[in-house]
């Protein structure tokens, strides 16, 4: 099957029999890892896997020049915009990143106060438990001495 068409850039499956050209781009998903084919056309087009139907943007082989591409001025400028579109979705994602990572210090932060407020309280706690086992031990040792004193009164 000749595939001529320049309109046309589709991502295909690198497992069928299709022919691959020399100026084809083959990649890995980095979703899923299946093996992906496309026309050098593609080069930087964010594209959906034929597999998992995931966003993947195409790799731009190196030493791959934008004049290789020999595309007409629409062309370059649909990829331009994808491109810019792309750029701008990957600063908003950062964007995001960076603040759920503030956020997740500030919960940190708040975590290990809170933990040694914590242990402050459970060392109160265990001083307490001491005092009061020394207190008990006290307790037993009047109880056993008036017993003592008891019985030493019964046998006179
Ligand atoms: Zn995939």
């Amino acid at each position: 099957m000749e595939d001529n068409s320049t309109d046309t850039v589709v991502a295909q499956s690198n497992s069928s029999e299709e022919e691959i050209h020399a100026t084809d781009i083959v990649f890995d998903c980095p979703h899923c890892n299946h093996s992906l084919v496309i026309d050098y056309r593609g080069a930087g087009l964010e594209i959906d896997c034929v597999e998992c139907k995931q966003p993947v943007t195409v790799p731009i082989p190196a030493g791959m020049i934008i004049d290789d591409l020999d595309l007409s001025t629409g062309e370059v400028l649909t990829q331009l915009f994808q491109t810019r579109r792309t750029l701008l979705k990957s600063e908003q994602r950062i964007a995001t990143l960076e603040e759920s990572i503030d956020s997740l210090k500030l919960r940190r932060k708040e975590l290990e106060k809170s933990r040694i407020t914590t242990l402050h309280r459970c060392a109160e706690l265990v001083t307490m438990c001491q005092t009061m086992l020394k207190q008990n031990n006290d307790l037993v040792g009047s109880i056993n001495r008036m017993q003592s004193i008891i019985s030493e009164e019964q046998q006179l």
